[in-house]
């Protein structure tokens, strides 16, 4: 079976840049989703397309079709009781904040008592990146997945 929208894919991936390797699926759970559910990267969805099962292959996404420019000035300050993902925060950290387009991922870039300065742009921001994807699983999608618009893991009901 081909991966196409309402198919539910499992896949491994490692991620580079120029410098190397950044991380990999196989250190942990391969990465379950559904086609056409928002979540991954358009660049890499599309790439995914048509595969199937027991495939491997390379997608080199650049800079603009990957997550962007960094920008500058990206620099703000934040409340530290506002980062979620972490109790104790140190520079470099990936934070999460809620702001008004939703859940964004930032890198902590100082932190005081009560204030931290974080950069918004994504940590994968201004880098051309490579996934070397390996499709273990491609099944349809049962019609609850359809109605919930997400995958669900075998035998529980993950959200
Ligand atoms: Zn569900």
């Amino acid at each position: 079976m081909q991966i196409a929208d309402n198919t539910v894919v499992q896949f491994h991936y490692t991620l580079s840049d120029a410098t190397g390797v950044l991380e990999s699926s196989h250190d942990h759970q391969p990465v379950l989703y559904m086609h056409g559910q928002p979540g991954l990267i358009d660049g890499l969805v599309a790439a995914l397309a048509g595969h199937e099962a027991g495939e491997t292959f390379r997608v080199e996404l650049p800079v603009d079709k990957a997550y962007g420019p960094r920008e500058d000035n990206a620099v703000q300050k934040v409340q530290v009781k506002h980062l979620q993902g972490a109790k104790k925060w140190k520079p470099g950290m990936v934070a999460i904040i809620q702001t008004e387009e939703g859940q964004r991922q930032v890198t902590v870039v100082k932190v005081g008592l009560s204030q931290a300065e974080v950069d918004r742009n994504h940590p994968l921001a201004g880098k051309d990146l490579t996934f070397d994807v390996d499709i273990l699983s491609v099944r349809e999608a049962s019609e609850e997945e359809i109605a919930h618009g997400h995958a669900h893991g075998e035998g529980s009901h993950q959200h």
